[in-house]
């Protein structure tokens, strides 16, 4: 017997328009790319958005089309991803960081057939534009006529002005309603591990990931929030947040492209900033402004970390310094990407100092509606006793079955499960550490050394900007690990002073051999360590200079 409730598809354009018409006030502030600030409600999201689509038809934009984008977050994307997606076509946000190469491989890949770019990208956009030809049909830079760059593009690419396409449709537009498995958005991995690779997400995922992260031990967003997502539209859908925020009735406050310190900390306080999401390397870039300017933090409450590890000095930093709760959350683009959220339990809130810390560097726990586990080599469950770890598998409603342009199912095993390459442990509570990328886990005599927790510790050293842990050659251990370490300004490194940094933190076997000085670390597009470019640099660094 079926129930007898009503059937509803999960789609994207009901957030919006329920943002409309009850959160009809709730702002979308947009720091823009050419200066200035932009400010507009949820309900002027909806209706341009729905202008959107109506233009979208008239460039004979079909169901199931890629358009693609190149911005940052701002309220064009907003509408992009509103207008797109709710017209059944796809939304492709690219990551601009990217070389132009790798840009030009995921539009061809996604066979995307518009562009929409902002101003900022004009040389990237001409840089791919020939690559692309025959392919896309026009690219529409997201400014008015006043703001068009000239552009040379090949011909048969048409270059179009986002407000006069705007302009020339009306707002008509009735969103449809179609099957809620409809792919709604494509996002690419960042190739940490590889050529990138596309996910395609549905209206019902996104919209379950959306409900998910909202719930209070998640992202738990509220009406009388005003968010500030620093992570990216074009890096996993910016966490989701610009479909969680609207379906909550939170304000969005849009940073743009500066993400400096500086630029962050007073955005916040000028739009009363409550609650901010962003990878590591942001929110220490905002803490070196603050501690520099003397700068506080007014009206923030709350700050996601996820991306990386969260380093245990933001957490205290902000806490004590900034009264600033720092949490964090896991996931990648093949899980929406929100799988796991660090907040308490019954069983360990009442925590303090050591043994509270030592809980809140842990990745967190599943949200509602996913499920993991960790396996050895051999795929056999390992036991969540908080001290084996092995590799992380996951499986969910949000969680991708198969890459783009291959077969569903082909990215899981017989069981369902998504293997993530990770390495990590689960804890008898339920909360996962990672301790490795597959790739980056150093095995040392058959055991592995956690690089993760090597370099939080070096990065307490006060004279440490950043550092790295490489798995070096060594002919007795197989791999031993190297640390390689970027000193902060006006700070130099003394080897055996840093090393002394572990003292009573990890057992003796697990100290870096060596210690290497850079100026720099390797980033990748996405700002996280690069460290296939540093292990081909350092592999044989131990064997070549005598250390092993
Ligand atoms: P890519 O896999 O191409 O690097 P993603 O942005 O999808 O791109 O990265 C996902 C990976 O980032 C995860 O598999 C994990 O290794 C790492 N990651 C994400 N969040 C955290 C976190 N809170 N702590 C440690 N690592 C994390």
């Amino acid at each position: 017997m079926l129930g007898l409730m009503q059937d509803q598809p999960l789609l994207i354009s009901q957030i919006i328009t329920h943002a409309a018409r009850h959160h009809a006030t709730a702002e979308v502030v947009s720091k823009m790319v050419e200066g200035g600030i932009h400010r507009y409600t949820y309900t002027d999201l909806e209706r341009r958005s729905r202008r959107l689509a109506r233009a979208l038809q008239h460039l004979d934009v079909d169901a199931g089309d890629r358009v693609a984008t190149l911005a940052w977050n701002g309220y064009r994307h907003l509408e992009l991803y509103y207008g797109v997606s709710g017209m059944q076509a796809v939304c492709h946000t690219v990551n601009p960081r990217l070389p132009p190469d790798d840009v030009a491989f995921i539009l061809k890949d996604a066979g995307s057939v518009l562009l929409f770019a902002e101003t900022s990208f004009s040389a990237l956009v001409e840089a791919v534009a020939p690559r692309v030809a025959g392919q896309l049909r026009a690219v529409v830079i997201m400014a008015d006529r006043a703001r068009m760059p000239n552009l040379v593009l090949p011909p048969g690419m048409a270059l179009l002005c986002y407000e006069e396409v705007m302009a020339a449709a009306d707002e008509t537009y009735v969103w449809p309603v179609f099957d809620e498995r409809t792919a709604a958005s494509l996002c690419y991995t960042s190739g940490t591990t590889g050529r990138p690779k596309g996910v395609l997400y549905s209206h019902r995922s996104t919209l379950l990931h959306a409900y998910a992260t909202s719930m209070p031990d998640a992202i738990g967003l509220r009406s009388v929030d005003r968010f500030l997502p620093v992570v990216p539209m074009f890096h996993v859908n910016a966490w989701g947040t610009p479909y969680a925020a609207p379906m909550t009735g939170a304000s969005l406050v849009m940073p743009g492209r500066h993400l400096d310190g500086a630029s962050l900390a007073g955005l916040m306080n000028e739009e009363r900033v409550t609650m901010a999401a962003g990878v590591p390397t942001v929110w220490l870039g905002l803490l070196q402004h603050l501690r520099a300017s003397g700068q506080l933090l007014v009206t923030a409450q709350r700050v996601m970390i996820g991306g990386s590890a969260c380093p245990r000095m933001l957490c205290e930093a902000f806490d004590a310094e900034y009264g600033v709760r720092v949490s964090q959350g896991w996931g990648m683009t093949e899980t929406s990407p929100v799988g796991t959220y660090n907040t308490p339990k019954a069983s360990n809130a009442h925590l303090t100092g050591e043994a509270e810390m030592a809980m809140r560097v842990k990745q967190g726990r599943v949200l509602y509606g996913i499920d993991m586990r960790i396996v050895d080599d051999a795929g056999h469950e390992l036991p969540r006793d908080g001290v084996r770890s092995g590799n992380l598998q996951v499986r969910g409603p949000w969680v991708c079955s198969a890459y783009y342009g291959e077969q569903p199912g082909s990215a899981l095993d017989a069981e369902g499960w998504f293997s993530t390459g990770d390495v990590a442990s689960i804890d008898p509570d339920g909360y996962m550490e990672i301790t490795d990328r597959s790739k980056d886990v150093v095995k040392s005599g058959g055991e592995w050394i956690s690089s993760i927790q090597l370099e939080n510790i070096a990065v307490s050293h006060p004279d440490v900007a950043e550092a790295a842990i490489v798995a070096a050659k060594h002919p007795k251990w197989d791999e031993r690990p190297l640390l390689i370490v970027v000193p902060k300004p006006d700070r130099s490194i003394d080897k055996d002073d840093l090393l002394r940094v572990y003292e009573g933190k990890v057992p003796k076997w697990w100290l870096p051999d060596d210690v290497v000085v850079v100026a720099e670390l390797p980033h990748t597009a996405t700002g996280k360590l690069q460290k296939n470019a540093l292990r081909g640099q350092f592999r044989n660094y131990l064997i070549e200079n005598g250390a092993a």
